[in-house]
């Protein structure tokens, strides 16, 4: 558990701890550091300010949890949420931080029928609602939903709500709550609107509010290679002998991923070093003395384990594995292109990361080009190059007297014997650089199929019996994930499944979103047949 030392300072519960651990968080985001402690304690109401990305989710879900009792029988926190889909996202990681606690979690929004919410409603031993503002007020006046004993009312997102036009509905449900509910209200920005509800609407309240990053600065050059997963070490290593001052970090996911990575790059004959959670601390001290002394030039990191280094005049940082989100992507390449010195940021993503990646770059404002992986005649030549330089430079400076007279030996030598002068040069360069200037040292990337544009057959075990139609079908999909009604194609219900044609990256998306769903939530589904050009 040691990994999670600043959550568990904070007096979080070993259940709450068992399930951050199984999220793989390790520590706390900055907003989360500073709400969850009080949150955990008093009363006051609060307003959170951070960026969009930075687990404002948890910020108050983790409170919640640890603060709601299990054996109540009303309703103790209701979440706002502008869109249905958030409404499901939060309630999702709600779901999954609240551990073993018997908490039950109700979304509900506009779009699903509401008898369906009604009877859930009636049947009670709900905890924790999340909701859009319009359809809770439907609620509201039917009397099917009661907020007396309310305990935490939330406006997740109160930016996105005021501009999508609820705050009188906010307003309206906010003066229907209980005196001494407490108000939490979360946005990554804070026009006047918002301050206004807090002012009306909070007693003493706390504002917190977390810097944001500085965006990337114009002198990191972003780029992308669309690479398989196997080649993505190829890749890496012709980066690697094409940059000849290369300094960098190299970012993987796992700690996992950071030893294979490094004694890869070792087997190879690079100097590289590993840093992650489970390095000693000792370990971790020296191999970052050594980096920051420019004495090792490559390191090889997670997330976590790169947080505390404050090294920034890097001329690389590679996205070995894409970041988690926009502000891990932010935060990374904030490593390189500092002080007025130019740095490159690579990305490498896989076909399926495509979507995810364009999501990082529209978040995080940032412009990602993409570029082909450098070819192996390229990485040869620039290292015949740096060889040339390297020879000039010793010719310059003088050459060692032990060289120069062994020369003469190897010259004398091989006159006697009738070589010539390029077998005898050919044959030194060999000696010194053994096949590195060989085409064989390198292995051939693919050229990775796009799978932009791919079609993908879905089979979904749902049908006619379940009292589904095209359009129901498409709305849960869209409902569920974030995809547009529009792409998804062709629809054809039978009576115990479904078929409908999306892109290949939205089927992926689609099936990771259903797989995770357990008991009646669950719904089979499969590719039925790759429909690629
Ligand atoms: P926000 O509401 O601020 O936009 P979210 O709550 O949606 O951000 O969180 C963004 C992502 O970051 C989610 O995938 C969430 O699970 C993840 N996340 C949140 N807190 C942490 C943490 N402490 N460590 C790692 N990942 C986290
Ligand atoms: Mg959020």
């Amino acid at each position: 558990m040691e990994k999670l030392e600043k959550f568990a300072a904070m007096g979080l519960s070993e259940n709450i701890l068992k399930a951050l651990e199984a999220k793989g968080f390790e520590e706390p985001s900055q907003i989360q550091e500073q709400t969850i402690p009080l949150l955990l304690n008093g009363d006051s109401d609060l307003v959170g300010q951070a960026q969009t990305g930075t687990g404002k989710t948890a910020a108050f879900g983790i409170p919640i949890i640890e603060r709601l009792d299990e054996k109540s029988k009303q309703i103790g926190a209701l979440i706002l949420t502008p869109t249905r889909e958030l409404a499901l996202q939060v309630a999702d990681e709600i779901n999954s931080l609240k551990g073993d606690k018997k908490l039950k979690v109700l979304p509900v929004y506009g779009g699903q029928g509401i008898e369906l919410q009604i009877k859930h409603l009636k049947k009670g031993g709900i905890h924790i609602i999340v909701g859009t503002p319009g359809r809770i007020i439907d609620h509201l006046e039917r009397g099917t939903l009661k907020l007396d004993n309310l305990k935490f009312m939330i406006l997740d997102e109160a930016d996105e709500m005021l501009n999508m036009g609820f705050i009188e509905d906010v307003e309206k449900i906010l003066s229907q709550t209980s005196e001494n509910r407490r108000v939490l209200l979360f946005s990554a920005t804070m026009p006047q609107e918002i301050m206004r509800i807090a002012k009306n609407y909070m007693k003493d309240h706390k504002v917190i509010k977390i810097q944001k990053k500085a965006v990337t600065t114009d002198l990191t050059e972003q780029i992308y290679f669309e690479v398989s997963e196997r080649d993505k070490f190829e890749a890496l290593c012709r980066i690697l002998d094409l940059e000849v001052d290369f300094y960098g970090i190299i970012f993987c996911r796992t700690k996992h991923d950071v030893d294979t990575t490094t004694t890869r790059l070792i087997d190879r004959g690079y100097d590289a070093e590993a840093i992650h959670g489970d390095i000693t601390q000792m370990q971790r001290e020296k191999v970052l003395t050594r980096f920051k002394n420019k004495k090792l030039t490559i390191l090889v990191a997670t997330d976590v384990a790169a947080r505390g280094i404050d090294v920034n005049n890097l001329t690389h940082v590679i996205n070995y594995s894409l970041p988690q989100d926009p502000e891990a992507y932010v935060h990374r390449i904030g490593r390189t292109g500092r002080a007025g010195r130019e740095g490159t940021a690579i990305t490498f993503v896989t076909p399926d990361e495509y979507r995810k990646l364009m999501f990082i770059k529209r978040v995080a404002k940032t412009d990602i080009k993409k570029q082909q992986v450098p070819e192996i005649n390229e990485v040869i030549e620039a290292k015949k190059d740096r060889i040339r330089n390297q020879i000039s430079d010793i010719m310059e400076k003088g050459i060692s007297k032990g060289c120069r007279e062994f020369a003469r030996d190897l010259l004398l030598s091989g006159e006697d014997q009738g070589q010539n002068l390029e077998d005898l040069i050919a044959s030194v360069l060999q000696f010194a650089l053994d096949d590195e200037l060989e085409e064989k040292s390198y292995a051939q990337i693919r050229q990775v199929k796009s799978k932009k544009n791919e079609k993908t057959r879905l089979f979904i075990g749902l049908g006619k019996k379940e009292k589904i139609n095209p359009k129901k079908l498409v709305d849960l999909i869209c409902s569920e994930t974030r995809i547009p009604s529009k792409a998804i194609n062709d629809v054809a219900v039978f009576d115990k499944f479904s078929f409908m044609t999306v892109s290949a990256d939205d089927a992926n998306t689609i099936i990771d979103a259903f797989r995770r769903k357990k008991g009646k939530n669950h719904i089979h589904i499969e590719r039925a047949k790759e429909l690629g050009k």
